[in-house]
């Protein structure tokens, strides 16, 4: 292996040759792959919905992943024009 600017995922330990995405976190310290960010990402809104929305028992209607919700529709009510 030569010098190649590989970044490792600090989390999984995969490199960014094994993911199609990493992130570091600017100072090129800290990486994060888009696996461990998904799971992250899952982990949390699992979270979300258990705390702040507690979904219904009745889950009779297939509905689709909850990952459609708008986050900018609360800043849109910030119109100063
Ligand atoms: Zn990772």
């Amino acid at each position: 292996m030569s010098i190649v600017n590989i970044a490792m995922c600090d989390f999984c330990g995969r490199t960014s040759r094994e993911v199609e995405y990493m992130i570091s976190n600017g100072e090129d310290k800290l990486h994060i792959c888009e696996l461990c960010i998904n799971e992250a990402k899952e982990k949390v809104d699992a979270r979300h919905a258990d705390k702040v929305e507690p979904e219904p028992a009745e889950e009779s209607e297939a509905q689709p992943e909850p990952a459609d919700a708008d986050p900018i529709e609360v800043d849109a009510e910030v119109i100063g024009e």
